[in-house]
């Protein structure tokens, strides 16, 4: 199981509402704060939902962006 710690090392992550096709990027270092390094990319999912229509939404995109998230440009589709 990937854990917030693991992914902030090279990823980024974003959460997609199916109902309104909205994307927001989720703060990995910001969670770390709130719930620890430790806890379960799974959890997150769990707990996502979209601020503009409300729905629950399970959609998380894990984006490479390299070691340290120092990348300058990332792709994106
Ligand atoms: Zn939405």
């Amino acid at each position: 199981m990937q854990t917030l710690a693991e992914l902030s090392e090279c990823f980024q992550l974003y959460a997609v509402c199916d109902q309104c096709q909205r994307v927001a990027r989720v703060d990995i270092n910001t969670l770390m704060e709130k719930e620890g390094g430790d806890y379960p990319i799974d959890r997150i999912r769990m707990r996502l939902y979209c601020t503009t229509c409300r729905k629950r939404t399970q959609a998380l995109r894990i984006v490479y962006v390299g070691p340290g998230g120092k990348a300058a440009h990332f792709r994106y589709r």
